[in-house]
């Protein structure tokens, strides 16, 4: 068959270059040696989740440490699950987690010699080596229809046999001359495949960077490599841009280690060196008993917005996700602390090798720890901006008042030399829990664990000598007095020595008050909070909340 020919009759594009031309089109990259090139090669769906954050993370980190590249090349071939504005979400949820690319689709960057980073801008290129491969006989026009296809796919699975396009399945492998000429006039769709050099039962040991020594099997498959409209598969622009691009090493899910036989022999058939590969194990959590994989449909965890929404402050989340990239990570912070996190030594080949465990509870641990570290002034900005995107016009409200925020900010979180308290976990949440300091937010439940009439007579009692200028001491003095007045013990030891003689203890008395000011029996220092609070709106709550 004359091969050339038939190149020419299915990919008749007239300009297409010589094919070698791109390899000086996209030399290779002048890095030292040892620098990484990494990808993140997204799909633009809309929907970025924690898996391209963890990716994203061992990418940025491998070349970044490496003195290499780390950039963003668009997987746009399937139109059909494409989202507008998916580009710009990507970019901006991971600059959110302080993620940035070197070069790449979007990014304005004078290193961006590689492009386009859109996989549908270089067709151009695809086609061209389709068509090299077709006219070196390693590659075929197939004809065969969706039904047709089903129909193998069928009676396959009812034999129990291994589904695809392969052996004697692979029908349009062996076409006359004539019959793909006929074909082509008639106008019927085909799609280019490869012609699969491999045997099912050759196997070879293949390094993976995360995974070790693997044992893979030759590919057998005739896979598409590109589909009726031209386009290419993700098997083949893989192959050409991981090339073109000079990636080093391609950080992926371990859901395409099935995919990986394709992919030795596409690069092999190319003619081109393959970069290391690191495989990358699927986040899982446990439901009930069983670990399972974080599912789009179950967790909403599983979405980065939910990060956002929920104001993680976006280190705590990199940390976290740094603690199940590398083990060695958190014995690294314990040792340094206050060192930045940048300064840890990543390694790929350190990474988990099956199913990383992820665990919320963890996660907001780390949170609370880094949100203490802040001053004040920081966490106010850092709420500020989740309020901005995200809060109610009441918070927004609130939080235009920075200076009274921020003294509310130093009493929960505990400034002024002693022990940070870690009561703020993610800005939702500390936004919730700074409510009760504005009269339109506070919606106190009460519930006191004492009768009305003692209830009455703490709160009257504590409102009738209530001074905000008094210091602590003088304050609390006033609670034992009040208390003792209504039948409680003044001091704990007398309650510890006689319980049965008293209501209960100092700190049970202003517990009531507690209630009365905050709506609830846990609130940081009470005699701050009232001040804060101002004597006329602290005499008002403990006034208001009386038993009728
Ligand atoms: N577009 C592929 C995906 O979103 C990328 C896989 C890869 O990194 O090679 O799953």
């Amino acid at each position: 068959m004359d091969l050339i020919k038939l190149a020419n009759a299915l990919i008749p594009d007239k300009d297409l270059k010589d094919p070698d031309e791109y390899e000086s089109i996209y030399p290779a990259r002048n890095l030292s040696k040892g620098a990484e090139v990494t990808r993140l090669a997204p799909s633009p769906t809309g929907f970025i989740h924690l898996g391209n954050l963890y990716s994203a993370l061992a990418d940025e980190r491998a070349a970044h440490t490496t003195g290499g590249v780390f950039y963003l090349r668009i997987e746009d071939t399937d139109e059909k699950r494409k989202v507008e504005g998916a580009v710009e979400s990507v970019i901006r949820s991971l600059k959110y987690f302080g993620i940035k690319f070197d070069e790449g689709a979007e990014i304005d960057s004078p290193l961006n010699v590689y492009g386009p980073y859109y996989q549908r801008q270089r067709a151009e290129i695809y086609r061209t080596y389709a068509k090299r491969l077709i006219a070196q006989g390693l590659a075929y026009p197939c004809f065969c229809s969706a039904e047709e296809l089903d129909e193998v796919r069928t009676r396959q699975t009812e034999n129990k046999e291994t589904t695809g396009y392969y052996g004697k399945y692979a029908k349009c492998r062996n076409l006359s001359e004539e019959q793909i000429y006929k074909n082509l006039e008639e106008g019927k769709p085909f799609v280019i495949r490869l012609k699969s050099m491999g045997h099912i039962e050759n196997k070879m040991t293949f390094r993976d960077a995360i995974k070790g020594d693997i044992t893979v099997t030759e590919n057998d498959q005739d896979v598409v490599i590109l589909k009726s409209d031209g386009i290419p598969t993700y098997h083949f622009a893989h192959a050409i841009d991981d090339h073109f691009m000079r990636t080093t090493l391609v950080i992926r899910g371990e859901e395409w280690l099935s995919s990986l036989p394709i992919h030795i022999e596409l690069f092999k058939v190319l003619g081109f060196e393959r970069p290391r590969y690191a495989h990358t194990c699927s986040l899982m959590k446990m439901d009930g008993e069983t670990k399972r994989k974080l599912s789009k449909r179950k967790d909403p965890e599983l979405s980065l917005d939910y990060y956002r929404k929920a104001g993680y402050y976006p280190l705590a989340v990199v940390k976290y996700l740094m603690t199940v990239l590398n083990s060695g990570f958190e014995e690294w912070t314990l040792k340094n602390p206050g060192a930045d996190w940048r300064d840890f030594k990543f390694k790929v080949d350190k990474m988990g090798k099956s199913g990383a465990l992820f665990d919320l509870e963890k996660l907001n641990d780390i949170s609370k720890t880094e949100i203490s570290l802040l001053s004040p002034e920081e966490c106010y900005d850092f709420l500020k901006s989740w309020v901005d995107e995200f809060g109610t016009d009441a918070d927004r409200a609130h939080f235009a008042d920075r200076e009274y925020i921020i003294k509310i900010l130093n009493l929960v979180m505990g400034t002024g030399g002693k022990k940070r308290r870690k009561d703020l976990e993610r800005a939702e949440q500390s936004v919730r829990l700074i409510d009760y300091f504005f009269d339109d937010t506070f919606v106190p439940e009460y519930s006191y664990r004492f009768d009305d009439e003692t209830v009455n007579a703490v709160l009257n009692g504590f409102a009738a000598v209530y001074d905000e200028n008094d210091d602590n001491q003088a304050w609390f003095n006033k609670v034992k007095q009040v208390a003792a007045n209504c039948g409680f013990a003044a001091e704990m030891q007398d309650y510890k020595a006689h319980p049965e003689n008293y209501k209960g203890s100092v700190s049970d008395a202003a517990e009531i008050l507690r209630i009365a000011v905050t709506g609830g029996p846990n609130s940081p220092d009470l005699c701050t909070i009232m001040k804060i609070l101002g004597g006329v709106r602290a005499v008002g709550r403990l006034n208001a909340a009386n038993r009728k």
